[in-house]
């Protein structure tokens, strides 16, 4: 499948989904339209449904109601098409400890169906853009916690997906990773790749995403640039201060998802 240049690459209407056994929705009409070559800032504090919006749009999870379309075209039909031409880097480090990050690469690549020069050449891109070149032979357990995640990362980008779905990518990580980590993100989409990026940081998202989306309660309550959310929003200088006058100051301790 080829993606649609004209259509937005994410379209999501009227999304619900509750999990069973639970009482409440998590999410409750959720709306959301990316645009192609478009890094996508998802905050929300904890329990809002970042995740459950991730874990549906990659296919992981059915939602009870709505629709997604993701280049164009419905999941409901499609999925399989379009998981081809997605990435999920997910918020847990999700890589093999005791293989080397060749091989855990080697691993995911192959259930991309890529092999021989192909293979080869994606494997070096991935080292390149994780700027671990030098560790490749070297197993994830003896990796530093930003080493992990650059790792992450680059699995997620192994078969050279349009769309890439990042959960807190960042969590943990020393200033030089975080750095590493943006520079990668930004050359991606100079190379034309669309990504949802969910984090707590609001600095992160002012300097990295070119349009912000705050969720709470299973719904988006607001969408647009950054400086037309701080401009929208009475008293507000930054992105930090636009959450917190919307989702309020309560703690959100109960839910660590
Ligand atoms: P976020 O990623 O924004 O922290 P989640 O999508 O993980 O939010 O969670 C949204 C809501 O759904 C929360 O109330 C959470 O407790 C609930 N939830 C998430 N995953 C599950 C699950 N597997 N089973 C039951 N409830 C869940
Ligand atoms: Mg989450």
């Amino acid at each position: 499948m080829k993606p649609n240049p004209e259509s937005e690459v994410v379209k999501i209407e009227n999304l619900e989904k509750r999990y069973q056994g639970t009482d409440g929705f998590a999410l409750k009409g959720l709306n959301l339209a990316i645009r192609r070559q478009e890094i996508f800032g998802l905050l929300g504090p904890n329990g809002s449904g970042k995740t459950t919006t991730l874990s549906i749009i990659c296919g992981i999870r059915k939602p009870d109601k709505g629709t997604v379309q993701l280049f164009g075209q419905d999941i409901k039909t499609g999925i399989n098409a379009i998981k081809a031409l997605m990435g999920y880097v997910p918020q847990e480090i999700a890589l093999y400890p005791k293989l080397t990050l060749q091989e855990n690469l080697k691993y995911f690549a192959s259930l991309h169906g890529l092999s021989g020069n192909k293979l080869k050449e994606r494997i070096e891109f991935c080292l390149k853009v994780a700027r671990l070149e030098n560790h490749a032979k070297k197993r994830i357990d003896s990796f530093s916690g930003g080493m992990k995640r650059r790792s992450n990362l680059v699995v997620g980008i192994i078969h050279n997906p349009s769309l890439l779905l990042l959960d807190e990518p960042t969590v943990g990580v020393d200033p030089q990773s975080k750095n590493a980590i943006f520079e990668a993100l930004n050359a991606l989409r100079e190379n034309g790749m669309t990504m949802i990026y969910t984090t707590h940081y609001m600095e992160e998202v002012e300097t990295l995403c070119d349009s912000i989306g705050i969720m709470d309660n299973g719904k988006m309550i607001i969408q647009g640039h950054a400086s037309d959310l701080i401009r929208q929003t009475p008293d507000c200088t930054n992105i930090g201060e636009v959450f917190l006058a919307l989702t309020g100051k309560q703690l959100r301790d109960e839910s660590d998802s």
